[in-house]
């Protein structure tokens, strides 16, 4: 696949350093068509490669367990930055940075951006080596720049689809954002985290536009879903079994809101919340969601119940008011 540094060289040695017999890897939906190149520079080095087919959002579904279960030396976690603190198996994170440039793309949104003199620039990992000259072309064209760099994700500027820390740390001092990456995932995350004018740079495309529309639709219909969770006599409160989706004891403490509010709750143990899942439980009327809170979000309109984030919850058990809630995030701790 064209576009993206798989670190062939960098994948040999660490699987030499490791002396790693048996090799997982684990890639993101858009890579996972680079699997079978992949394991067989794998299989030369004289290592066993296996390759995940399980969905894989982000980094905070590294497959540990599966690994342990399979015997795996070594993960190769293709696509992501590294997230969790501590893997249970060793596991390399190999970013695919693009190489597209990203040249045209800015060009094109900097008209989309002519109002506006204090830009934010935001990317995923794959395009963060390009923000010095993004940069330099939005200053060129006569542009305050600002960058953020807070939080727990590792490079400024990046953000992920659940942490807006940089982005936010820097909404007070810009009067709009530059997205650069593919697709709308990110930059629709943008807007809602710091609710600011976003535009998207595509550098696959080569196009820019803005995703303000479709975040305010978003808003309504994270808005309709509280108001009909607040009719709910029954939740279903859903845990993750993906490693840093895991939050027990957020879903233990819901539980005992929700039975303090005088409705019932019962927990479950998911590992991919889709739609013919939640159809299952008829009697639940509502949900709350622990797990990657994007899925309430960006499938909402798949879900035939209510499939809240927490934040999202804290409105209908009646500790946050809905506008602290949009002005905190909808999805963010
Ligand atoms: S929790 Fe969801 S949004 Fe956050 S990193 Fe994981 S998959 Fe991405």
């Amino acid at each position: 696949m064209k576009g993206f540094d798989f670190e062939e060289e960098r994948i040999k040695q660490e699987i030499s350093k490791l002396n790693a017999k048996r090799v997982l890897l684990q890639l993101p939906e858009g890579l996972k068509p680079e699997a079978p190149r992949l394991a067989k520079i794998i299989e030369k080095t004289g290592a066993l490669p296996l390759v995940s087919a399980d969905p894989c959002y982000g980094a905070c579904d590294i497959a540990t367990s599966e690994a342990e279960s399979l015997g795996i030396d070594l993960i190769l976690h293709f696509g992501h930055a590294k997230l969790l603190k501590h893997e249970k198996v060793p596991t390399v994170y190999i970013e695919a940075r693009a190489t597209v440039t990203v040249d045209a793309a800015v060009e094109q949104a900097l008209q989309l951006l002519a109002k506006y003199s204090k830009i934010g620039l935001a990317t995923t990992v794959q395009h963060v080596q390009t923000l010095d000259a993004v940069r330099e072309l939005l200053v060129r064209a006569g542009k305050v720049v600002v960058v953020g760099d807070a939080g727990r994700v590792i490079y400024p500027g990046q953000v992920m689809g659940c942490d807006f820390s940089n982005v936010k740390s820097i909404a007070h001092d810009v009067e709009a954002f530059l997205f650069v990456g593919g697709g709308k995932f990110h930059a629709l995350g943008v807007a809602l985290a710091t609710s600011k004018p976003t535009i998207v740079a595509d550098p696959y495309d080569n196009t820019a536009y803005s995703v303000d529309v479709e975040a305010k639709k978003i808003l309504k219909q994270r808005w309709a879903s509280i108001e009909e969770a607040t009719h709910a006599k029954t939740f279903g409160v859903l845990i993750s079994l993906k490693p840093g989706q895991k939050h027990i004891e957020e879903a233990l403490k819901i539980k005992e809101d929700i039975e303090k509010m005088d409705k019932t709750a019962y927990l479950f143990a998911i590992r991919e919340i889709l739609p013919e899942v939640i159809l299952e439980f008829p009697t639940v009327d509502a949900y709350v969601n622990t797990a990657c809170p994007r899925i309430s979000l960006d499938d909402a309109s798949k879900f035939r119940k209510p499939v809240l984030t927490v934040n999202e919850f804290r409105v209908v058990s009646g500790e946050s008011s809905w506008e602290n809630t949009v002005k905190k995030g909808l999805f963010e701790n």
